[in-house]
């Protein structure tokens, strides 16, 4: 155990830094050896022994769902399975089928998977008011406790406020058992956070938008026990594993404290976002979240390394950036086809006038030395997360997430355009870092 993950959770506590009364309705986790023969004392508590369905897809149901339904079934439980074919996307489509597929008198759900098969049930979840059990198979990413779903709408990419699972349980061996990548994608997207805090501190700083501290101390001492454990998690070793497995489930927290995913979701995650929506419309098989991200946070890192060199008095925008959104329709027509007008909202949200960007201009350069503090004790240096990335065996080039350098040009320069969030990549536009500096960015990358 990295910390003792259970005085968070099922309760509600306030936050003495900003004030906030925050409730966590995950009421219990238990990663530990042979937990699942032990599921349904667990879950007879409140539950009386019911109706549950158990979804799993054609692997995790061997590597576990078999093992949930039997278990449940010893227990007198009536279960019925749902076994969902592979390949699988988080897409509303995948969201509505599973609804149909459930049955009308279930009374507790089991989400055996891992990111997909927990972004479909925890939607269902929350439109049928049905509760589930989150069921880990690999400690790949971490949204399992979150209170969001991040779902394919139509080819646009949306985080929905959904209900967190009710408890999570999981075996040592299980996700030790998964792929390797998937534990190097889950550590990468634990570091999300190093971006996406200086994201959130900067953005309440610039637009007072509300900022609590707590998500980040929550991950800082698991955060302490990893970093001796780099090697270990590239060896798939189950104490490891299961510890980043505690992480993402107290980074998920976080969100649920905060109330959206903004703790672990800044820049690199609208980068990974983008790349995903660019896959999948054009039938390719994205690579993993956490795999994505972790370029995508090198990348915000960077960024970040630029804007630390230079100098308020040079800062100024490229006249594009003035134009009215209403003036780019064509550009964004072109660009993204189908979703232009729900991205073009987006980015309308955070549009800002000539005059509204020299007032966020002097407000940065007003705490321009509280934000080099920032930043320079929250993130660590891009030459950091990339040695953190290889000792895990992740991706640190796009070709290794199936995404060309071309692509990734694209993507700093318009990621940013899907989500009205602030983040990094808005900063580096409003001082004109970009788009002038993207050669750059691509080049302190290594990649060009
Ligand atoms: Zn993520």
């Amino acid at each position: 155990m990295v910390s003792e993950i259970g005085r968070f959770l099922g309760r509600k506590w306030k936050c003495e830094r900003c004030g906030q009364e925050h409730f966590v309705p995950t009421k219990w986790t238990n990663i530990s050896r042979n937990s699942l023969s032990s599921l349904p004392n667990l879950v007879n508590q409140d539950k009386g022994g019911q109706f549950a369905v158990v979804v799993s897809d054609e692997v995790t149901w061997k590597v576990a769902g078999e093992k949930v339904a039997n278990s449940l079934k010893g227990a007198g439980w009536q279960v019925n399975e749902i076994l969902l074919p592979l390949p699988l996307h988080a897409t509303d489509e995948a969201a509505k089928k599973l609804l149909n597929l459930y049955p009308s008198n279930v009374s507790l759900a089991f989400a055996v998977g891992s990111g997909t098969i927990n972004d479909l049930v925890k939607w269902v979840a929350t439109q049928l008011k049905v509760p589930y059990i989150a069921i880990p198979t690999a400690a790949s990413m971490n949204g399992y406790t979150s209170p969001i779903s991040a779902l394919l709408i139509q080819g646009f990419k949306r985080t929905q406020p959904c209900q967190p699972p009710e408890g999570v349980l999981t075996e040592p061996e299980i996700v030790a058992s998964a792929p390797q990548e998937m534990t190097a994608a889950g550590y990468a997207d634990l570091m999300s956070k190093t971006v996406a805090d200086v994201d959130w501190q900067i953005s309440n700083l610039l637009w007072g938008e509300h900022y609590c501290p707590l998500p980040r101390k929550l991950v800082a001492e698991a955060d302490d026990w990893l970093q001796n454990r780099l090697t270990d998690l590239s060896r798939n070793e189950p104490e490891a594993v299961s510890g980043l497995l505690e992480a993402l489930l107290l980074s998920g927290i976080g969100m649920t404290i905060a109330g959206s995913s903004t703790p672990s979701s800044g820049a690199e995650h609208l980068i990974s976002h983008w790349l995903e929506m660019k896959a999948i419309s054009e039938g390719k098989e994205p690579a993993l979240h956490g795999l994505q991200v972790g370029i995508g946070t090198l990348v915000a890192l960077t960024v970040y390394e630029m804007l630390l060199e230079t100098e308020p008095s040079d800062w100024r925008p490229t006249e594009n950036e003035l134009l009215n959104p209403d003036e780019r329709k064509t550009e964004f027509e072109s660009r993204y086809g189908a979703i232009a007008e729900r991205v073009l909202s987006e980015f309308s949200a955070k549009w800002l006038s000539r005059e509204r960007a020299n007032e966020a201009r002097q407000r940065l350069k007003e705490n321009w030395e509280r934000i080099r503090e920032i930043v320079t004790s929250t993130w660590v240096t891009p030459e950091v997360h990339r040695q953190r990335l290889t000792t895990i065996k992740a991706a640190t080039h796009p070709k290794e997430i199936g995404a060309s350098v071309d692509e990734l040009y694209e993507a700093i320069l318009h990621a940013r355009e899907i989500r009205r969030r602030w983040t990094v990549l808005d900063t580096a536009y409003l001082v004109g870092l970009l788009p002038d500096q993207v050669d750059q960015i691509l080049k302190r990358c290594g990649w060009a």
